[in-house]
């Protein structure tokens, strides 16, 4: 069957890949799952966000939902309010990390996490087949416009009291944070006003068209957000995606330091406090989780990419702690999601504890080499190239979780796997030797590139023919 979800909810350019009309048929499919019900609805900035509010607000009234729209707010946000407030379901109207053209639409189960594949599966069936449960007209949902300011005060409130506030409080740190002109201006800021913290910020007003830089936070983007750091005598900067999920942390410095590095500080301080404990992280995080995982009795376990694999495994296993290498860390105890506020003030809470700079903190984990690379790919294409990877790698050692992981030593790995939401092969590479990891790309590279040049041959043969 034909699909709407990707990694990370629904993806999409409105006017290229989904109308307006599409926008309303996903809320009449979406409310007929419910079966009516209470949904709470946010957006990020986006420049699209608002009419496909609207929109789907529209297909959720028409199947008798009552919606209750917030208007801008992070995914966290929302996320934690859905559960706290005892909604039946929520609805994110974000495409997170991606350029400003897309937008997307994500699902919120009554838990506030997202909606599991099954039930992603169920919604899809009901779309495709157009199997819309429509009220009549007395029985149409209602709207409402809640405030934000409320809901974001709950929120803060309940983040920091997983942390010693006090103790950060009286160290006044100097914070800067990089919201890529997005919503998690709303958060972040906030919290570590409450804290103390002497805030500065940058690409700091909201704006859709994203001036300041892309909303995905990458080393070649947080030049700004560096030099800024190093220049105000900052303790760290912090620079989050387009909905706030996530976090990459900038030290003292102005280092910028990768998801899976800071999620592993987290992890060493948590599993200090709380030894043998579950830590969740998909296939392509940095081995420096597992071995820090270790050292305190920790186990880890591997999930597919994607968010929602690392939410629904940390509620299976009771884990209360979940990292991804793009800056997600999952507080199980707050709330098992991608939070970047409260991965901030985790950060926060440790460095006031270990009274060190984050460029020491860093420094003590193990060293290794990453490296990441985009290859296009059309993604009709994709399930095909894959297969040929799977056939030209199985002699190796290798893990097939998600897309094609080859396992070269304990130490040094590559994962090669199709993007859910771009037409892009995504290739992550690890290894504790520069030269060691610069070979092992070449080689992941070249692998890739033949197997999509032999399918690219082979799918315009098989479109000649047919012709
Ligand atoms: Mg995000």
């Amino acid at each position: 069957m034909k699909r709407l979800f990707g990694t990370n909810g629904i993806r999409f350019i409105l006017g290229e890949d989904l109308n307006v009309d599409d926008i309303v048929r996903i809320g009449m499919a979406v409310g007929t799952f419910f079966k009516g019900g209470r949904c709470l609805l946010g957006r990020d900035i986006r420049k699209t966000g608002e009419i496909v509010a609207q929109a789907i607000t529209s297909g959720l009234m028409a199947t008798g939902c009552n919606v209750y729209d917030v208007g801008l707010i992070t995914t966290p946000a929302l996320q934690f309010t859905v559960k706290a407030q005892g909604f039946d379901f929520g609805v994110m109207i974000t495409a997170s990390h991606n350029p400003p053209e897309y937008n997307g639409i994500k699902v919120i189960d009554h838990d506030g996490v997202e909606i599991e594949r099954s039930k992603e599966e169920r919604i899809e069936d009901i779309y495709f087949h157009e199997k819309f449960a429509l009220s009549n007209w007395r029985n149409v949902g209602r709207h409402y416009y809640c405030n934000n300011e409320g809901i974001i005060e709950e929120y803060i409130k309940a983040v920091i009291r997983h942390i010693d506030a006090d103790v950060v409080k009286r160290k006044k740190f100097t914070v800067v944070i990089d919201p890529a002109n997005s919503v998690g201006i709303l958060t972040t800021p906030r919290l570590a006003k409450i804290l103390n913290c002497r805030v500065l910020t940058i690409n700091g007003n909201l704006d859709g068209d994203f001036p300041g830089r892309e909303p995905e936070p990458r080393p070649d983007n947080l030049e700004g957000l560096a030099t800024t750091v190093v220049s105000s005598g900052a303790d760290f900067g912090v620079a989050h995606d387009g909905d706030g999920d996530r976090a990459i942390f900038i030290d003292e410095k102005g280092n910028v330091h990768w998801g899976d590095r800071s999620g592993a500080l987290i992890v060493e301080y948590y599993l200090r406090e709380h030894p043998g404990e579950t830590v969740v992280t998909p296939v392509s995080s940095s081995v420096v989780i597992e071995e820090v995982a270790r050292r305190h009795g920790g186990r880890v376990v591997y999930t597919k990419v994607g968010s929602i694999h690392v939410s629904r495994k940390m509620l299976e296993l009771k884990a209360p702690l979940g990292v991804e290498e793009n800056g997600g860390v999952f507080f199980g105890p707050h709330h098992p999601v991608r939070d970047g506020t409260m991965t901030t003030a985790l950060i926060l809470n440790i460095l006031a504890k270990e009274e060190e700079p984050l460029s020491k903190l860093m420094a003590r984990l193990p060293k290794y080499y990453q490296m990441k690379l985009r290859v296009p790919c059309p993604n009709e294409l994709k399930e095909n190239v894959l297969k040929v990877l799977r056939e030209a790698t199985k002699d190796m050692k290798v893990d097939h979780t998600d897309g094609v992981k080859i396992w070269y030593d304990r130490r040094s790995w590559v994962l090669i796997r199709p993007s859910g939401t771009e037409p892009i092969f995504r290739i992550y590479a690890e290894a504790d030797d520069k030269s060691k990891l610069n070979n092992i790309v070449n080689k992941a590279k070249s692998m890739l590139e033949d197997a999509i040049d032999e399918v690219t041959k082979k799918d315009r043969f098989n479109t000649l023919r047919t012709e």
